[in-house]
């Protein structure tokens, strides 16, 4: 039977002997009164929810999926989806870290982040619905006018709503600059437009969950130049809303198919068609783009998310199977004498399995916690240059989140399917469901060779490495901090080590970029993995450092962590030397080859 067990003790560790999120949140005005007891009580909280209520549901989700009416054009969830749900609600779950102003609890990010790893662990394809709904909500309530706010806000925050985005049309998903879905001006109705056109791949587009849904599209104006300079977004609801904020009239955009796809099949992934569908301008004209961006990277990181949820699951059911399934003897002598073979889990093969999911889950926790922690001082707090450095930040991890451990999930899903051998690969275990829901991760919210372009390009290479260099202040601190100490050694010397070269990386490829842009392209998704691995050999440091402060409390949880910081250091770092080494290798190499001779 698959199993989760919400990794409570570990999200204590990072929140509170790791980043004492709690010192920081109260350094900030909003979060003043924040104490640790609530934090932990909220957490428990979540995790039952997550393991009690929709891990049940996972597999019935997948086998289930969606149901598309073609006649009214509504979608059914799989069994069990909707309860969940209006439990979800009752439970004031959505309203978490959302604006008091509008009905929301008000509490930091870093408690979204840490409830909804465990959500995704539990049960991806459900959490999608809440999740685009919580990044609806940021984009509105950062661009919305006061009456866009006034009308759909306090509907998103309780979840009464659901929200989706609206980008991606069958001839456009990466340039978005093509896009053709029209809005035209109403002309007794001033602010209010009729939006044409076909959207796919819309993720939550349609369902039963709830009575409305909340729809952010992009579209272009009449009047719109060319490509992305000529985006606008507007708000398009399925049921028209009164000034009153009751449901009006249906709206003129309905869900003409499903989509039958790899994984997440109990997520409705909709084409949507807009028929002269009633809207309002978000932002403002031809800036939709960069309005659109608040959720895309909200969404971004919400992805990373859902990457990091399904390689603990993964990783907690490899495990308990490694230590069930006897095969072979261990090949240093018998282990367990009173059975007819050694459990797997003797194996140094399977143990790398094991340890690489583990060793990526929690260095994906670390940093995931982190940039929550990032935001949550962005947004509020008092000092304008935090503000800035923590921005900086957060605009260098938000691909590295989303690639780095997105592409580490799949490469983690599926060495946990092989700890299963054949029984990974048939249905029953549910190993191959993560391996199927997490492949979708490294597409969605711009594909990852599109992050790593945006790491390399956008937020390196533009500002000759600025944000960079705050990451590698950091670096360079705890260098300094923690060199003298031989039993840091082995941490900090890779580490520093590292360091140098990706200044030397950064450096060579801007000096190539200038000459001939399509360096970048070919380096790129090779450097945005270097960096992540910068990222989380920096947090293994941190952690390996806490773990042996606590080494003579005797508790094995500490004792582990610092073998799983080893591990990363010994096994998963090398990778680096291959990585830079195909990165400097340039773009002759591809862009030789005529393209006849493919
Ligand atoms: C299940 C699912 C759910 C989705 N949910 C949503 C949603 O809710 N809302 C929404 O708007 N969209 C959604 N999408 C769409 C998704 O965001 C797009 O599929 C994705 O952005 C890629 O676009 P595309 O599929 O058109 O691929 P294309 O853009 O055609 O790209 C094809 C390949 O070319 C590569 N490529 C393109 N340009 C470059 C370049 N400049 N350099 C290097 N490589 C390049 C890409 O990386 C990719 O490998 C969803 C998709 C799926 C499958």
């Amino acid at each position: 039977m698959p199993r989760y067990q919400p990794p409570l003790r570990d999200l204590h560790f990072v929140l509170h002997e790791l980043l004492q999120v709690t010192d920081v949140l109260r350094q900030l005005p909003a979060h003043a009164d924040i104490d640790t007891d609530t934090l932990n009580a909220i957490l428990e909280e979540g995790g039952k929810f997550a393991s009690e209520v929709l891990f049940p549901l996972n597999r019935t989700g997948d086998e289930q999926g969606c149901a598309l009416d073609t006649a009214t054009h509504e979608v059914k969830t799989p069994q069990g989806f909707k309860s969940a749900y209006e439990a979800y609600v009752a439970g004031g779950w959505p309203a978490l870290a959302c604006d008091p102003q509008y009905g929301g609890q008000g509490l930091p990010i870093v408690v979204n982040q840490c409830i909804y790893e465990m959500l995704n662990s539990a049960n991806q394809a459900w959490t999608m619905y809440p999740g685009l709904s919580h990044g609806a909500y940021e984009c509105l309530h950062a661009h919305g006018t006061e009456q866009q706010k006034a009308l759909y806000l306090p509907k998103l925050t309780s979840g009464e709503w659901t929200g989706t985005m609206c980008l991606t049309e069958p001839h456009c998903g990466t340039d978005l600059g093509l896009l053709r879905t029209k809005a035209e001006p109403v002309a007794d109705m001033p602010g209010t437009y009729r939006l044409s056109g076909q959207k796919i791949f819309i993720s939550a587009g349609e369902h039963d969950l709830v009575p409305n849904i909340v729809h952010l599209v992009l579209a272009r104006l009449p009047d719109a130049p060319a490509g992305s300079k000529g985006i606008s977004l507007f708000v398009v609801p399925k049921f028209n809303v009164q000034p009153n904020g009751e449901l009006g009239s249906r709206n003129a955009i309905h869900c003409a198919a499903l989509e039958h796809k790899m994984g997440i099949h109990g997520n409705a992934t909709c084409q949507m068609v807009l028929d002269g569908a009633l809207g309002t301008l978000v932002g403002e004209p031809h800036k939709g783009l960069a309005a659109m961006f608040v959720m895309m990277n909200a969404a971004r990181l919400g992805v990373g998310n859902q990457s990091l949820g399904l390689t603990e699951v993964a990783y907690q059911n490899a495990v308990a199977y490694a230590r069930e399934r006897q095969q072979m003897r261990s090949l240093s002598g018998v282990k367990s004498p009173q059975t007819p073979a050694d459990p797997i889990i003797v194996h140094p093969d399977v143990r790398k399995m094991l340890l690489t999911a583990r060793a990526y889950a929690e260095g994906a926790r670390a940093v995931a916690v982190w940039c929550a922690l990032l935001i949550d001082q962005e947004l509020s707090s008092s000092d304008q240059t935090q503000r800035q450095e923590c921005a900086d930040l957060v605009a260098v991890l938000t691909p590295v989140i989303k690639a780095f451990f997105t592409d580490n999930a799949w490469e983690a899903t599926s060495h946990c399917l092989q700890v299963l051998g054949g029984h990974g690969y048939v249905r029953e275990w549910g190993m191959e469901q993560h391996v199927r829901d997490s492949r979708i991760n490294m597409i969605y919210e711009g594909t990852n060779t599109i992050q790593s372009l945006d790491l390399l390009g956008r937020k390196v290479l533009s500002d000759g490495g600025k944000r960079l260099r705050r990451f590698g202040a950091m670096v360079q601190e705890l260098i300094d901090q923690e060199g003298v100490d031989p039993q840091m050694q082995e941490f900090i010397n890779p580490l520093a080590d590292l360091g140098d070269k990706v200044t030397k990386l950064s450096t060579e490829l801007g000096f190539k970029a200038m000459s001939n842009a399509d360096e970048v392209g070919a380096a790129a998704v090779d450097y945005l993995r270097v960096i992540g691995h910068l990222v989380f050999a920096y947090f293994w440091a941190r952690m390996a450092r806490v773990a042996l402060d606590q080494a003579s409390s005797g508790d094995p949880f500490y004792a582990a962590k610092l073998h799983t910081a080893r591990f990363y250091f010994a096994k998963l770092l090398p990778e680096t030397a291959t990585l830079i080494r195909r990165a400097r290798a340039g773009a002759a190499p591809l862009m030789a080859m005529e393209e006849s001779w493919f």
